[in-house]
């Protein structure tokens, strides 16, 4: 039987890259999904597709809402959905970008966290997606920087809170996975995005979707707690070693 057989799951940013894989695996291994996304229209076949925009209160609450009727209870939350701006030193920052970044990654992530939590039942697993950026800095980042350190700081918290109930909790942090990331990060322009990509051999969407599945189907008293995941030709996120 699949592993998640009898599951339900609630995956935010689900419309590409690593949250659209995913949520694709998750209803490989039989979960029933309830996927978000400013796009809903581009979230995978097969889920529950609501629109969700992660830092506004209001979506957040209509989206959990509308999930977990639809999937009659929650068992699994990961929260997926962010983004960084640019890749400059911090004083080329802005107000309006430092407020995105922050929302998205940060309140975002906490704000979908205290709606869900109230609905997981026991055994239910909650997934942050961290990055190798909340654990090591690395230069022209600095937004994005504290906000994964603030996820990583955040996971660490609430598994403190968890202790003694029957929630599990897991930061899963990649480093480089070829998305739209980039492409989100240089604000549309493709060809710095490809850059990001060139001449390594970078991890996949499905790399990252098959450790949230792993830290997922380990037996109900092992609590991954983080899981660190890198391209073999990466030993940071500055240090990256490209063929020719
Ligand atoms: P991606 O392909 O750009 O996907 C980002 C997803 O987040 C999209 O589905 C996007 O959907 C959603 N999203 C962005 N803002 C949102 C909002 N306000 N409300 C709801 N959804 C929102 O990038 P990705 O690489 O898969 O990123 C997924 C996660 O992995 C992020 O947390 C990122 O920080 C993390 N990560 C990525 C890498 C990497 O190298 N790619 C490395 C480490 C960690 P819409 O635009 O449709 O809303």
């Amino acid at each position: 039987m699949a592993a998640l057989h009898g599951k339900t799951a609630i995956v935010s940013g689900a419309s590409s890259g690593i949250g659209e894989a995913t949520a694709q695996a998750l209803l490989a291994e039989g979960a029933q999904v309830a996927a978000g996304s400013r796009h809903p229209d581009r979230l995978p076949d097969g889920v529950l597709a609501h629109a969700l925009d992660v830092t506004d209160p209001e979506s957040c609450e209509c989206f959990v809402a509308a999930a977990v009727d639809g999937l009659g209870g929650l068992d699994i939350l990961v929260n997926n959905a962010g983004m960084a701006l640019g890749r400059d030193p911090f004083w080329e920052s802005s107000e309006e970008d430092e407020r995105a970044v922050l929302e998205t990654n940060v309140n975002g992530l906490i704000r979908m966290t205290r709606l869900c939590l109230p609905h997981i039942r026991d055994g239910g697993h909650i997934v942050n997606m961290g990055s190798i950026a909340g654990r090591q800095a690395y230069e022209k980042a600095a937004l994005y920087v504290t906000a994964k350190f603030a996820v990583r700081g955040f996971t660490y918290a609430l598994r403190e809170d968890l202790l003694g109930r029957p929630i599990r909790l897991t930061t899963v942090d990649p480093g480089l996975v070829e998305t739209n990331f980039s492409a989100v990060r240089f604000r549309g322009d493709e060809e710095a995005a490809r850059k990001v990509y060139e001449n390594v051999e970078a991890l996949t969407p499905e790399d990252i979707a098959e450790c949230v599945v792993f830290a997922l189907t380990r037996p109900p008293h092992v609590n991954v707690d983080e899981l660190v995941v890198k391209a073999l030709a990466q030993s940071s996120a500055a240090r990256i070693v490209r063929n020719a």
